[in-house]
């Protein structure tokens, strides 16, 4: 079944419901396993600066326009601003470089990582930056880049033709009211840990109000932050084990990352799940033969806890909670 679309409002551009998320993909696989998810009907991948695989996502890429299997217009592709390039003179020539490591003369959607610019790092001394300033120890520091400068400087983006939306990640309610205030070109997407553990039901209101698209990211809660041996993931438990989550797959003969995906499709929410696995990359786009009722979308409403996995006041030195 054809995954279905959600329309960005800024430009009218689909995108498609379910895409593919890169984040921790090993390089040594990157272009094979995005090769298998086009293969597999995916036509919308999430990569970013921070993880390290774009040359390799853009070869995948390449390769499956070069056998014929999609054109560069059938694909949807996303990337992000590291936040070691806010100040306005490293945005465009921090996106360049991206679409030059990709092979890509635009992006779909190129959206601000985090809300939060931390000092610039020299690509030629390391890349990805990732947080740390420093190479040999752990030491973040933030930069003194107010937001709207660098939105302005993501703006100039779109003029220049490099990347057709924009739109921001990790944003709450009140930094997404401040940065409209002065946007020349609202953002089209806000990205967002979205799962059944932080349901944030008035900020997914408020997108909705502003005609932001929400994508959700890690919609299987602590799952993810268990690969990076994050503590407070692995003191959670894990929903695929939730007594609501299973009873649920069982009822719809589906299994818990599909309740998990179609609860989040069900809120509007367009899904970025990721996993090298061929089975599994097709039961994540395996969505649309069930419905949830609305009392199972309220069952699943109801497991929250607030519980957020990717918080940069857990790994920021002094903490800064965003
Ligand atoms: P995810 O929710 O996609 O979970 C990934 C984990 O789930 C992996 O361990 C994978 O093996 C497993 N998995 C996937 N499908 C499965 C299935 N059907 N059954 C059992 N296990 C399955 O987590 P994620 O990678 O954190 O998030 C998805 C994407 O979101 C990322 O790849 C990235 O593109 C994006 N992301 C963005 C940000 C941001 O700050 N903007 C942060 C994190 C992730």
């Amino acid at each position: 079944m054809a995954v279905p679309t959600i329309t960005l409002k800024p430009t009218g551009q689909q995108v498609p419901q379910v895409g593919f998320g890169l984040w921790k993909v090993p390089n040594d696989s990157t272009a094979d396993v995005v090769y298998t998810a086009i293969q597999n009907g995916y036509r919308h991948f999430d990569g970013a600066c921070d993880y390290g695989n774009e040359k390799e996502a853009g070869e995948g890429i390449r390769r499956a326009i070069k056998d014929g299997l999609v054109k560069r217009e059938d694909i949807f592709v996303t990337s992000k601003l590291w936040a070691t390039f806010h100040a306005p003179e490293h945005v465009e020539v921090a996106a360049k470089r991206q679409l030059a490591d990709w092979g890509l003369e635009y992006f779909d959607l190129y959206l601000i990582h985090f809300p939060l610019p931390l000092q610039y790092v020299d690509p030629a001394e390391r890349y990805p930056p990732g947080w740390s300033i420093a190479a040999d120890k752990w030491e973040t520091k933030t930069a003194n880049v107010p937001l709207a400068t660098t939105w302005k400087a993501v703006e100039s983006l779109v003029d220049a033709g490099l990347v057709k939306n924009i739109g921001v990640c990790n944003f709450q309610g009140g930094l997404l009211l401040d940065l409209i205030r002065s946007a020349r070109i609202p953002p089209a997407v806000l990205q967002i840990e979205h799962h059944p553990y932080l349901v944030q039901p008035q900020l997914l209101d408020l997108a909705k109000d502003l005609g932001i698209a929400v994508t959700a990211y890690s919609s299987f809660g602590p799952l993810s932050y268990r690969d990076i041996q994050s503590p407070k993931a692995l003191g959670t438990s894990l929903l695929f084990d939730n007594d609501v989550i299973t009873s649920t797959a069982k009822k719809h003969a589906k299994t818990p990352a599909q309740v998990l995906l179609k609860w989040a499709v069900q809120r509007g929410v367009i899904v970025i799940p990721k996993t090298a696995d061929k089975q599994r990359q097709l039961e994540n786009k395996d969505l649309f033969s069930f419905e949830l009722s609305s009392e199972e979308q309220s069952a699943i409403d109801a497991l929250d806890k607030g519980l957020r996995f990717n918080d940069p006041g857990d790994y920021l030195n002094p903490p800064q909670r965003i």
